[in-house]
């Protein structure tokens, strides 16, 4: 018990955690009931750590309540995919369990993963049991644990270092990895027959040795990047890894901890927050760091008030030298979890060295790779695989997957990258492409490249507005806007949420939208616009104007882009304008500011 001597009241999550036996609870026994369609809420929260959360048909919802029907319930279910490395096999098999066991669409997440949606409780165990078949997993994607490793996806030439940030993204996965046997249990052993097909078969030591009986407060991010390559938002993890570099040559990693994007308005002490710049480690020192600081998380996290539970609260409460001191005061621990002689890590560790994070590269487009092959990166509107009217997008990636591609990465803006392909294959791939509709980079607007949306309704039980749904009509508005303007070469991020938790990292775009209501009469959703962050994730965002309704969304950013426009230096971003000019004095189409304290 990690909280030996304390007082804590351990919060509602943190009891079913202790109670259930290394993660099992009643998950099999609820999965073998077939007289209902949902889990009980103890056993929702259980789900999480299998990489599954339940869900339900919000636009259904009041129909259903009108027909005396409960909610229409089913299940989204995210893989685990360290850096988005993906096979055609694997990608194909996923496309293959969403049309026979999901609602059709697959959607790749900020966190260079796949979410499948609309699976009904009967089908959920052969999802799962599938993504296992494949070579993927679903474990630890959700819940209070590590979650998705996330790195630079980009195979690109002449750059070994991506590949070896890559390899270290696979071997820390591993590490953090959860070590209870239930995964393996529930969802991989044949339930008809009992046996285990170990295909992703993990050690069944328990207690868990990293996070113990309770796991960690909330989840935990971890991402790697380069400096002149923030792809991944470094700056948003819990612990960020910033490569440190000479020449080619990896030196080391600035460890940066403490970011994490959700909030709650309503509550002062809930903010949105980047990650503090630490030490500095060597690639030797690092995973002794990592437990360590993994091991701090979870014994001095907060159990109780779960919106307080993140490392940057910890941190935020503690200071960065307590933090700092605390860390290291626990590096025996993590030398002897890593099996490394103590003094392994230098104490106390060193400052961080003065790199720091300077470009962002979304890698669309033709690139060639180190081995001489080449990928094309390939934006997806939100990150949605769908076939809708005329743009057959999950077609098209079909036939390209199983006749050209042999390989994917995934990407943090929810894009995709088609790797390892010979140069002669350029027009194939590109006619296959503009035989679907699908549209490559060059014929989309900047703005519609750099943006992206949670997915929030009908799905996300926490959604207070549209999201995914709303932002392609807000941005067709805006390109107008921004080409009347003579603005549309301009590269800036929008990303919107519908509700504050910032699935989409909204809080360091250049433009955030985040739903915060419904208009009452109208059922319209109400946004705070953010402005002043930039592409390069290095800077938070401040409050525009806050309950701006989705129709008014333009009209309310058009004095700041008047603004921007009139007085920006050459070459300046808008986002760093935003910030320059003071976002306090960039004038709004009404002079009521004062709701946006
Ligand atoms: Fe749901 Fe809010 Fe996350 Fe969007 S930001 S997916 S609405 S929790």
């Amino acid at each position: 018990m990690t909280r030996e001597g304390s007082d804590e009241k351990l919060s509602k999550v943190e009891l079913i955690k202790e109670a259930s036996v290394g993660l099992r609870g009643s998950i099999a026994a609820e999965l073998a009931d077939s007289a209902t369609d949902r889990v009980e809420d103890a056993t929702t929260k259980l789900l999480k750590f299998h990489g599954t959360y339940q869900q339900d048909d919000r636009d259904l919802r009041l129909s259903r309540r009108k027909e005396g029907l409960d909610k229409a319930y089913s299940f989204m279910v995210r893989n685990r995919i360290p850096g988005g490395k993906m096979t055609a096999a694997q990608f194909l098999g996923e496309l293959d369990i969403a049309d026979e066991l999901g609602n059709g669409t697959i959607r790749i997440t900020t966190r260079q993963s796949i979410q499948l949606h609309g699976v009904v409780k009967g089908n959920l165990w052969d999802v799962i049991h599938r993504i296992n078949e494949i070579g993927l997993s679903t474990q630890s994607a959700c819940g209070d644990v590590t979650r998705n490793v996330c790195c630079c996806p980009a195979p690109l030439r002449q750059d070994s270092l991506r590949d070896e940030l890559q390899e270290l993204s696979d071997q820390i996965a591993q590490f953090v990895r959860p070590r209870t046997g239930a995964y393996h249990e529930i969802w991989i052993r044949d339930l008809d027959t009992g046996e285990s097909q170990q295909i992703d078969a993990v050690s069944e030591s328990e207690p868990e040795p990293l996070y113990g009986n309770l796991y960690l407060p909330r989840k935990f991010k971890i991402g790697l990047a380069l400096c002149d390559d923030n792809c991944i938002d470094v700056y948003d993890q819990d612990l960020g890894l910033l490569a440190v570099t000479e020449g080619d040559r990896l030196l080391g990693f600035n460890v940066l901890v403490g970011g994490g994007m959700g909030t709650t308005p309503s509550k002062k002490n809930c903010f949105p927050a980047l990650a503090h710049r630490m030490a500095f480690v060597t690639r030797e020192e690092l995973f002794p760091v990592i437990a360590a600081i993994i091991m701090v998380q979870r014994d001095f996290g907060n159990r109780e008030d779960r919106s307080q539970a993140r490392m940057k609260y910890l941190i935020h409460n503690w200071g960065l030298p307590r933090f700092k001191a605390k860390v290291e005061e626990y590096l025996s621990q993590g030398e002897a979890y890593c099996n490394v002689p103590e003094g392994t890590v230098p104490r106390p560790l060193a400052d961080p060295h003065r790199a720091d994070v300077t470009g962002h590269d979304d890698h669309m487009g033709w690139h060639e790779q180190a081995d001489g092959k080449w990928f094309l990166g390939l934006p997806i509107e939100n990150g949605r695989v769908k076939d809708e009217g005329n743009l057959r997008l999950k077609t098209a990636l079909r036939q390209l997957f199983s006749e050209h591609v042999p390989t994917a990465r995934l990407t943090a803006q929810q894009n995709i990258l088609l790797c390892d392909l010979d140069e002669t294959q350029r027009p194939i791939i590109e006619q296959i492409l503009a035989e679907h509709g699908v549209d490559t980079v060059g014929q989309i607007s900047n703005v519609r490249r750099f943006s992206f949306a949670c997915p929030a309704l009908p799905t996300c039980g926490l959604a207070v507005t549209e999201s995914e749904r709303a932002l392609p009509s807000v941005l067709s508005e805006l390109e107008a806007e921004l080409a009347e303007m003579g603005l549309a070469e301009e590269k800036f991020t929008i990303r919107m949420t519908g509700c504050p938790n910032g699935c989409a990292r909204p809080y360091n775009a250049d433009i955030g939208l985040v739903g915060r209501s419904v208009d009452g009469k109208t059922k319209e959703g109400k946004y705070t616009i953010f402005v002043g962050g930039n592409l390069i994730g290095t800077r938070l965002n401040v409050v525009y104007k806050d309950m701006v309704l989705r129709s008014e969304i333009v009209s309310e950013l058009r004095p700041m882009l008047i603004c921007f426009q009139e007085n920006r230096k050459p070459g300046e971003s808008l986002g760093d304008f935003c910030h320059r000019w003071g976002v306090e004095s960039l004038p709004l189409s009404t002079d009521d500011r004062a709701s946006a304290s």
